[in-house]
């Protein structure tokens, strides 16, 4: 096992990564920017090294700076927790060129399954199903009509380096196609450097379906269930349940199945997210994060299984603790992302929490790195804290929801409890019928 490990990022998941490099009795190093210097991972952290200014291009995206931290604490491996550098490759492999480990996969599955075209590809190679579209990139218009004459209308084109949602349009007609191409690869290049597109079919009516997995790297993988994160917003999820509403345990132990042995026949090593559109009763793979997602809690309330514990393990080359039929699931879990955010125009709120009094209690988790006096910096994404609750039912799970966000006090600032408020009693969301489409019509008529 590692005896100290850095953790490559801030906020709610260096705490989080931070409490199971305790547990495992792991030493761990902070790394901030100067905007970060009071920030609750540096004050819990057992050393701490300042990486560079606040914009995250020269701090949390800063390799050499890191490389630097690493050297100087002694730190043998490197947590990247999400976003940032967790999804890129060349960090993954400067690391190992430097002798040091990179807590996730190896650097050619994260090159595969960023790319978006390649991810696709792998995933028919391995047998899961996929949305119909274009087979490879769309090169030009005319190759974009004969496509989308052959799948049918309405059609999406998508971004090949994609993240976001970004890069995304719609064409509901052969009339709306020339706009909607030309302005998908102008924002894909403009987003990502790269105008590569693809075209899908576009589901209108699926539910956001995904199933974690955690690879052994020899070959050896399991399922822990699905999370529903079709309540999304701009294509950024808001919130996220386990099990799916939708989903029975038939349905779970087949699609988890096929998932599983299609990711340890790819050799995968640590934690992964195989993402799907489910619609009509059929799964539609749309792409895989190689990395632990915001949403992981709920996974943990249902399962038990603390995935980062899990990652640390893997990367130490010690395996999974639990195989699939160790794997119970249990009640039902529900997570939503505190932003410092305008609830109703979603603007970001930044400023200084004057009053803070998270929820507590049975069956209650808050994974937050605020706290009374915080000054939230305004270089970031607005993401403060997750609130996840878990109940042996469904029912039981969202009385324990409404009862937390009543709970729940961040004065000073803006946040988006308010609108948890609201969704909590909508009669949808009690009985679980909505598709990703569901919050953005409901926010117009609010
Ligand atoms: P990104 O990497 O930008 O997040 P994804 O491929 O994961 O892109 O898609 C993000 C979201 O866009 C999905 O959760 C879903 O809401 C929507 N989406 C993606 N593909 C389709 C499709 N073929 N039909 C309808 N909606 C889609």
């Amino acid at each position: 096992m590692f005896s100290k490990i850095l953790i490559a990022n801030r906020g709610e998941i260096a705490l989080r990564v931070l409490r199971a490099c305790k547990e495992l009795g792991i030493q761990t190093v902070a790394v901030h920017s100067t905007a970060d210097a009071d920030a609750m991972h540096v004050r819990l952290a057992d050393e701490s090294v300042c990486i560079g200014p606040p914009p995250a291009r020269e701090s949390y995206l800063n390799i050499p700076s890191l490389l630097a931290a690493c050297e100087i604490t002694g730190a043998e491996a490197v947590h990247p927790g999400y976003g940032f550098l967790s999804e890129n490759a060349r960090f993954a492999e400067i690391l190992a060129a430097h002798k040091l480990t990179f807590i996730g996969p190896s650097a050619e599955h994260i090159r595969t399954m960023g790319d978006k075209i390649e991810a696709k590809r792998t995933a028919v190679r391995l047998g899961l199903p996929i949305v119909p579209g274009s087979d490879g990139g769309v090169a030009d218009e005319a190759a974009a009509k004969k496509i989308a004459a052959q799948i049918g209308y309405p059609v999406l084109i998508k971004a090949a380096a994609g993240g976001g949602g970004r890069g995304m349009k719609v064409a509901h007609s052969e009339a709306q196609l020339s706009d909607a191409f030309a302005t998908a690869r102008a924002e894909a290049r403009a987003a990502f450097g790269d105008p590569s597109v693809y075209i899908e079919k576009y589901l209108d009516h699926p539910r956001h379906i995904e199933v974690q997995v955690m690879g052994d790297g020899k070959g050896g993988a399991i399922h822990l269930g699905e999370r529903d994160c079709s309540l999304q917003r701009r294509h950024q999820k808001v919130w996220e349940e386990s099990p799916s509403p939708v989903i029975d345990a038939a349905q779970r132990e087949r699609i988890g199945g096929i998932v599983a042995k299609a990711i340890g026949d790819l050799g995968y090593s640590g934690a992964g997210t195989v993402e799907f559109l489910y619609q009509d009763g059929e799964f539609y793979f749309i792409e895989m994060n190689t990395r632990l997602q915001v949403e992981h809690p709920v996974t943990e309330a249902v399962t038990g299984i603390d995935l980062v514990n899990e990652q640390i393990r893997i990367a130490a080359g010690l395996g999974l603790t639990a195989r699939q039929e160790d794997v119970r699931f249990s009640g039902h879990a529900v997570e939503v992302r505190i932003n410092a955010e305008d609830p109703a125009t979603f603007a970001p709120s930044p400023g200084r929490i004057s009053y803070y009094h998270p929820p507590g209690g049975l069956g209650v988790r808050v994974d937050s790195s605020a706290y009374q006096g915080y000054r939230i910096p305004p270089y970031y994404d607005s993401l403060i804290g997750k609130l996840i609750v878990h109940g042996r039912t469904r029912p039981e799970a969202m009385m324990r929801l409404r009862r937390a966000l009543d709970e729940f006090v961040v004065d000073g600032i803006q946040t988006t409890i308010p609108l948890f408020r609201r969704l909590v009693d909508d009669p949808d969301i009690a009985t679980g019928q909505y598709d990703i489409h569901w919050l953005e019509n409901k926010l117009a008529t609010w």
